[in-house]
């Protein structure tokens, strides 16, 4: 790209927040970050792709804010607290406008969160976006997969499955009730990372995923890591007014099986589920046990007669498809 470009994506960039740990951010060959003394690192990135993670020409005040928070929503599943970011951008051409919009809902964001943005890289090419993202965590007190034991409850934030039944209506697959359509589609277009959750979990959670490719899937990775099985109960599953207003079993298929909820899965010791009660009171989003885990095995989906469910597709895979 010409200078003018590379000076008005900087300008573009510009961080307004400054945390006293970036020496240097944006500007410079590489950024000077200064990483508390007593934590440790965690860090992560994802990418997004045009027309696979987002449509296009949707609102770039919303790909902004998505692109991050995919991002946050891992800190929030490791239990760390966001500190800083970096993005790699490709983009067919520059857009003032769109650049702009982009922007508004990035930093809306970071800012919401004290995250600041201390570099990145900006190519022409097909619209992608990579965000990394690193923040600090006790030694020790990581939100791991590997940590679940037979006997914890498991539970999730949030409602899942109501980003998926909004892409099903972007698809024409489903027809979205028009009290709820709103409100649906701003849990795929602007999902909340569960941060506050996340360091709340800290010392208590034995361990957590967020849910990005669908739940069952998601667990399973757990399930997998920590070397466990579980029974998950449907019939307890949360369901908000928007997805009661919906037929019962295509809800479960979209909680089951959808994506793009960036909720919180975890276990807890039951021991801890007082202690969970009083943390989550002020929490803006429900917390619902839906499960125990059980002893090596395989996850068990019971319907509300207690009879085995197996769900028709259990969660996204990107080289397998839907
Ligand atoms: P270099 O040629 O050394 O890679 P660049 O010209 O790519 O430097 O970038 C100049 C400065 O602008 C660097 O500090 C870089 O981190 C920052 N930058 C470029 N693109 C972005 C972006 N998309 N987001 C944040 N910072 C960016
Ligand atoms: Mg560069």
């Amino acid at each position: 790209m010409a200078d003018s470009e590379f000076s008005l994506i900087e300008r573009f960039f510009q961080s307004a927040l400054s945390r006293p740990d970036v020496p240097l951010g944006v500007g410079d060959d590489g950024a000077l970050l200064i990483p508390p003394a007593a934590q440790q690192l965690v860090t992560s990135v994802d990418m997004l792709l045009a027309d696979v993670h987002f449509y296009a020409d949707a609102d770039p005040r919303g790909i902004g804010h998505k692109a991050l928070a995919v991002n946050l929503s891992d800190m929030a599943a490791m239990g760390a607290e966001p500190a800083w970011a970096t993005l790699g951008i490709a983009l067919p051409a520059v857009d003032e406008s769109w650049l702009a919009g982009f922007c508004e809902g990035f930093f809306a964001l970071a800012d919401a969160h004290g995250v600041q943005l201390v570099g990145g890289d900006t190519t022409r090419g097909p619209l992608t976006i990579s965000v990394q993202i690193q923040g600090f965590v006790p030694p020790g007190q990581a939100l791991r997969r590997d940590g679940a034991k037979p006997g914890d409850q498991l539970l999730v934030t949030g409602i899942p499955g109501e980003a998926a039944v909004a892409l099903a209506g972007l698809q024409g697959r489903l027809a979205l009730p028009s009290a709820h359509r709103e409100h649906l589609l701003g849990r795929l277009e602007r999902p909340t990372p569960r941060i506050a959750q996340g360091l709340a979990l800290r010392g208590l959670a034995s361990a957590a995923i967020d849910i990005s490719d669908g739940l069952v899937q998601d667990l399973g990775h757990l399930l997998r890591r920590s070397g466990v099985g579980a029974t998950l109960e449907l019939a307890q599953l949360p369901r908000s007014d928007a997805l009661a207003a919906l037929d019962p079993a295509l809800v479960w298929e979209a909680q089951l099986g959808g994506g793009d909820d960036y909720e919180l899965l975890f276990c807890l010791p039951t021991e801890q589920l007082s202690t969970l009660q009083d943390l989550a009171h002020d929490w803006p989003c429900p917390v619902t046990c839906i499960g125990e885990i059980n002893p090596a095995g395989p996850l068990q989906l019971r319907d509300p007669n207690g009879g085995l469910y197996t769900p028709k597709d259990i969660g996204f895979d990107h080289f397998v498809g839907p």
